[in-house]
């Protein structure tokens, strides 16, 4: 706290245990209401807002104290009070009301600000173009963002240690703190580079290209140590309070510059997705991981996405999304968005209420600390979320949406789709790859010699490894290497790639079961190109690369006048298979993971369940948009086995009698029960595992399976 203020900061008081252990129906009300208008929040009423959270069974309220318009809700000393507020504190209305109702109170408060961009044009954020983002951002004149090397940094920082001086509440979540979407040129930038690096901010994007990856590096280490000092600064006044980041934007890449220096700064990971029930899934699974201290939160609107004001997701889906969290341990999250009147609309509280009601029964079960179950695992960096496309362009031509995210997506979707347990792991879990009996490593573009030599060790002590295409050809300094760093253990050499883009897997053997129908008369087809490789002795090649029999961009001939039908043999392996020390390896020198259907899926799954030295912590025999997730509590000596029926079109169409199986690692069950209605399940043993069925599925099953002490 700064001395130009007499105000008496509260007196930390260090709970037991942190407020988000035990809080799973969360809300957010979203304010991005601007205060031109006399009418706008004329009608905000605290009292009213908080009935409607006691209605819907809500029991954490994140409050905003300013949106990414800058401007406050409090009678904040530094910047702009809205002008409908009329100097009421609406924050200290919030969070008295919420602890006279007992609902915890996080305050959020927004990196944006329109109005420190409009107040003083020399703190903005400039693109490459020259441009600010409320030229460039979506749709103009909205977005005001100011750069983190300004004295903006300065001015957000007094303004968060106020807030958490004045307000009794649990802690502080602060959005949209990323890079926004583009690379900043400002002048604060240019000199902190140059002091730093003594080069000038480059503006051609080159992943081959060490000076380009230089400043990559020093813009992830840049809002990382911007998220550490507002961690530290809430920190030194309530050290009892949590101090939450937005962590959404690390599924955009490397623009908004999110790496794990940057989760280690979040007490719990969070953040707002709009997707489907892939997109969560694998959400949750990365959020699990990478979170400091568990559970993690999943946000998600009340409306089809923000762009709605009025239109509501139905109950159904609502449901399913709130299950889904569940599924995976994480809180739920609900945003809604406050009418610019400042009312808000009881009918929608009035949903929320019946799906957390829903809930309730859940709770003794909702066991942030349960150990997931997971045999695969997607491995991923944040270094990889890059387009090498983009090599040559300039800054603001570059893609947002990630290849690699939609690919190792689709890896994700065919262990989801075949029922094998999967998690998504970064840099962060290194150490715990003995954890699972297989590592996917989805067209890994970018490795460090440390994560190399982790992989390596892992397999030579017995794990087994997927690794498609580019992966583990370039270092995090941009080096194109002339060889997989993991070569040895791929038991392939890499030396060029096609330019075909069309390609083909012929399996070998006629009677290897992994290509279900596909042989070399009916090769499986890549819709990509694939790297030429030599296998190396000792290795087997059980697949060859197939080309079509014209390049698909030859104009002048073809062997079909809308496909690119196989028909030349190249002599190069497209998928080899490797031992390595006690462990194996399969590499394909293709996407083939990341092939949208579900043909390809099924084999990636095969491939997969080949390389498991063991059964899987679970089996089932279900839908494929049943996911089932599996947590070992063994505070209770139980197991959480949760069935997820997630189908695209909602409602579901129910799923009946599901057989289930569940390996017990030595333990001995003594019973099986639905947690809600409570039902006893018939079971029986087989070897390690215990077997049951899963009478009815609608949406949502939670199986606790006790074993004997
Ligand atoms: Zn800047």
């Amino acid at each position: 706290m700064r001395e130009d203020q007499d105000l008496k900061p509260i007196k930390p008081i260090k709970p037991a245990k942190p407020w988000y252990k035990t809080s799973f129906r969360r809300h957010l009300l979203d304010m991005h209401i601007p205060d031109w208008h006399p009418d706008f929040l004329a009608k905000l009423d605290a009292e009213r807002y908080v009935e409607l959270l006691e209605q819907a069974r809500v029991d954490t309220a994140m409050v905003y104290t300013g949106s990414c318009l800058g401007i406050c809700y409090w009678p904040t000393p530094y910047g702009h009070m809205h002008d409908g507020l009329q100097g009421r504190d609406f924050i200290g209305e919030m969070t008295e009301r919420c602890r006279e109702k007992d609902i915890n109170v996080i305050l959020y408060y927004n990196f944006w600000s329109k109005w420190a961009y409009d107040t003083h044009p020399e703190w903005r954020f400039v693109s490459a173009k020259g441009e600010g983002t409320a030229d460039y951002l979506w749709q103009p004149g909205r977005y005001g963002v100011c750069c983190l090397n300004s004295p903006y940094r300065d001015f957000l920082i007094r303004q968060v240690e106020d807030l958490v001086s004045r307000y009794d509440a649990q802690g502080v979540w602060i959005d949209m703190i990323h890079w926004p979407y583009s690379v900043c040129y400002c002048g604060y930038c240019r000199k902190r580079y140059l002091e730093e690096s003594g080069q000038e901010l480059p503006r051609r994007v080159d992943w081959h290209d060490p000076d380009w990856i230089r400043l990559q590096r020093a813009r992830e280490r840049w809002i990382a140590e911007f998220a550490e000092a507002i961690t530290a600064a809430v920190k030194t006044i309530r050290p009892d309070m949590s101090v939450g980041h937005q962590c959404a934007s690390w599924t955009v890449g490397w623009q908004n510059g999110l790496t794990n220096a940057f989760f280690r700064q979040t007490d719990y990971t969070s953040g707002d997705f709009y997707g489907d029930a892939l997109f969560q899934s694998f959400t949750c699974k990365a959020l699990y991981h990478l979170t400091e201290n568990k559970p993690f939160e999943f946000m998600t609107s009340r409306s089809p996405d923000l762009t709605h004001h009025t239109t509501m997701k139905s109950p159904e889906l609502l449901r399913a999304h709130a299950y889904a969290a569940l599924s995976n341990h994480s809180a739920f999250l609900v945003i809604d968005a406050i009418d610019p009147a400042g009312t808000m609309d009881p009918s929608v509280y009035e949903a929320i209420g019946g799906v957390y009601r829903e809930l309730e029964p859940y709770a003794p079960y909702f066991r942030p600390d349960a150990e997931s179950c997971q045999d695969v695992a997607i491995y991923m960096n944040f270094e990889s979320e890059i387009e090498l496309a983009d090599n040559g362009k300039s800054v603001m031509e570059t893609q947002i949406e990630k290849s690699f995210m939609k690919n190792a997506m689709n890896a994700a979707k065919g262990l989801i789709e075949h029922h094998i347990p999967y998690g998504v792991i970064t840099r962060k879990n290194l150490g715990e790859l003995s954890r699972y009996q297989v590592l996917v490593l989805p067209n890994l573009a970018m490795m460090d010699e440390e994560e190399a030599e982790a992989i390596r060790q892992f397999v030579r002590a017995g794990g087994s490894l997927y690794a498609s295409k580019g992966s583990s050809l370039i270092d995090k300094e941009g080096n194109r290497r002339t060889n997989f760093m993991l070569a040895d253990v791929f038991g392939a050499d890499a030396f060029s790639e096609t330019g075909e883009t069309v390609t083909y897997a012929a399996p070998v053997s006629e009677g290897d079961a992994r290509f279900l129908r596909y042989s070399a008369l009916t090769p499986l087809t890549l819709l990509g190109t694939q790297l030429k490789t030599e296998a190396r002795p000792g290795s087997s090649v059980i697949a060859q690369l197939v080309l079509p029999y014209t390049r698909p961009d030859d104009a002048s001939k073809c062997a079909s006048a809308i496909s690119n039908p196989p028909g030349k043999e190249t002599g190069h392996p497209s998928i080899v298979e490797n031992e390595y020390g006690a462990g194996k390896c399969l590499y394909a020198a293709g996407n083939l993971e990341a092939v949208d259907s579900g043909e390809h899926r099924a084999v990636f799954a095969g491939l997969i369940r080949s390389l498991a030295a063991r059964p899987f912590s679970f089996e089932a025999e279900a839908p494929k948009s049943v996911e089932l997730t599996l947590f070992h509590d063994a505070d209770e000596e139980r197991y959480l086995l949760h069935l997820l029926n997630f189908q695209k079109e909602l409602p579901n169409i129910p799923v009946y009698r599901t057989p289930v199986k569940v390996r017990m690692n030595g333990r001995v069950p003594s019973g099986v029960k639905l947690a809600s209605p409570q039902q006893p399940l018939t079971f029986t043993v087989d070897g390690d595992c215990i077997k049951f069925e899963v009478p009815k599925l609608e949406t949502y099953a939670l199986c606790v399976i006790s074993y004997a002490k």
